[in-house]
């Protein structure tokens, strides 16, 4: 990825991994380069890996658990389908060897061991780099539980020493201005280090956070020593019932709150973040108003809003989908009141809702320059038929994949011409996820 004209290389996690676990088995079967092998490690307990070598299909098991052409001490090995019987005869051979030694056996375990914990994950679920992003997941434990968040509760952060590399990457590669997410990054024991490597390394640290741990004593301030320069805060809902049925996460929203108000205080610069669902969709303007009245007059450098239409939730039957055509009216309406106080607004875009959507504030319909977003953005999106003809078809990333499954084509409304008024200056918020085209 290219930004301000410098290249950003982000080493690979996973990949290594993975890697790790074939040159083992590569080993084991002694499997020379050229042939191509894959693997899936279908259990742990029983243990059954299944194994491709060319065209060869073989499978690697607990002695006893399944029928074997060979059973040691410490593996056994099956065939599927045909095979050579001279193949089979010298892995037969070469597995009795591998089971008395132990040696490679036990190394196959240990790179099955070190990549288990990651299996279906990818790395740019810990980083990600854009010309209109930069950021880091260090982990993805949580204070509370929103129903309609996209991460699992128990996946695994990566080492920290992954995380100052990669900030370490961005940094040489030009990047300035680093997101540092979770999970809630807060609950990390090691945040305050890593926000001060960041700044070591010259970049300018935001958080994406919950808030609740700035409403403690001495939080923000030591969070605004180290270098934190603002906030991206997840802000559902001005009503403290809703927003804590929403995060499942019962007294929570009142201590935000409060940590909201310790961050300006601090000094610090703040984004409220608020994913649109069927519940809180109603709520809209209220959670407008109540920004405007309670967060506004205490923000020394302003405060900035966006709105965000979610992705599928990491459990499918969570999440709290709406038909876009529905959303239309309430976001509007909540637009208009933050944009009217003045406040800056993100509601269209990579994590937002397509352009069609805030047609009614015509301001706010901004045309992106879709090859600055990370390739990443575009996985959930898709465009159904109803979108060819619209004039903005080429600067939209299009409607989330859920909800036009969930709910077809509704709300979706094309463009007959390129919106030619001039955006407002408040319809992009700076350091989120997009810049103004
Ligand atoms: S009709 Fe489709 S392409 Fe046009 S703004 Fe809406 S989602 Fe985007």
């Amino acid at each position: 990825m290219h930004i301000n004209g410098m290249s950003v290389e982000l080493s690979p996690f996973i990949p290594i991994l993975e890697e790790g676990v074939t040159a083992a088995l590569r080993a084991l079967l002694d499997v020379p380069a050229h042939l191509p092998i894959t693997w899936h490690d279908k259990r742990v307990s029983p243990w059954r890996m299944e194994i491709t070598v060319g065209d060869l299909a073989l499978q690697l098991h607990d002695p006893g658990s399944e029928p074997a052409l060979f059973a040691g001490d410490r593996l056994a090995f099956a065939h599927r389908g045909a095979a050579n019987p001279a193949v089979l005869r010298a892995l037969v051979r070469r597995l009795r060897y591998a089971d008395r030694d132990g040696v490679q056996i036990a190394a196959l375990q240990t790179a099955l061991r070190a990549w288990r914990p990651f299996a279906g994950m990818r790395d740019t679920d810990f980083r990600n780099v854009s010309a209109t992003e930069a950021i880091v997941r260090v982990g993805f434990h949580c204070n509370q539980d929103c129903g309609f968040c996209w991460q699992g509760r128990d996946w695994p952060g990566p080492p920290r020493a992954m995380l100052e590399q990669w900030i370490d990457e961005m940094a040489a590669g030009g990047v300035r201005e680093l997101m540092i997410s979770g999970g809630e990054p807060t609950v990390y024991g090691e945040l305050l280090d890593l926000v001060r490597r960041a700044r070591a390394a010259d970049l300018t640290p935001w958080l994406q956070t919950n808030a609740i741990r700035m409403g403690k004593p001495g939080f923000a301030a030591a969070l605004a020593a180290a270098g934190v320069a603002g906030l991206t805060v997840s802000y559902h809902a001005g009503d403290s019932a809703l927003s804590d049925l929403l995060t499942r996460a019962p007294g929570t929203h009142v201590r935000t709150e409060a940590g909201i108000r310790a961050s300006l205080g601090a000094g610090m610069r703040l984004t409220l973040n608020c994913v649109v669902g069927r519940r809180n969709l109603a709520y809209l303007p209220a959670t407008a108003e109540r920004i405007v009245a309670e967060f506004l007059p205490l923000a020394e450098h302003g405060i900035a809003v966006s709105f965000s239409n979610p992705s599928e939730a990491h459990d499918p039957a969570d999440g709290d989908p709406v038909p876009l055509d529905e959303v239309s009216g309430p976001l509007a309406a909540a637009v208009r009141i933050l944009i009217e106080a003045g406040i800056p607004v993100q509601a269209v875009g990579s994590c937002g809702f397509p352009p069609c959507v805030l047609r009614d504030v015509p301001e706010m319909v901004v045309p992106l320059l879709l090859d600055r977003l990370a390739p990443e953005h575009f996985a959930s999106r898709r465009k159904p038929d109803a979108c060819a003809p619209c004039a903005l078809y080429d600067a939209c990333v299009g409607p989330r994949e859920r909800d036009v499954r969930n709910f077809g084509s509704r709300g979706l409304v094309p463009f007959t011409e390129r919106p030619q008024g001039r955006p407002s200056p408040l319809a992009f918020v700076p350091r989120f996820d997009d810049a103004p085209p």
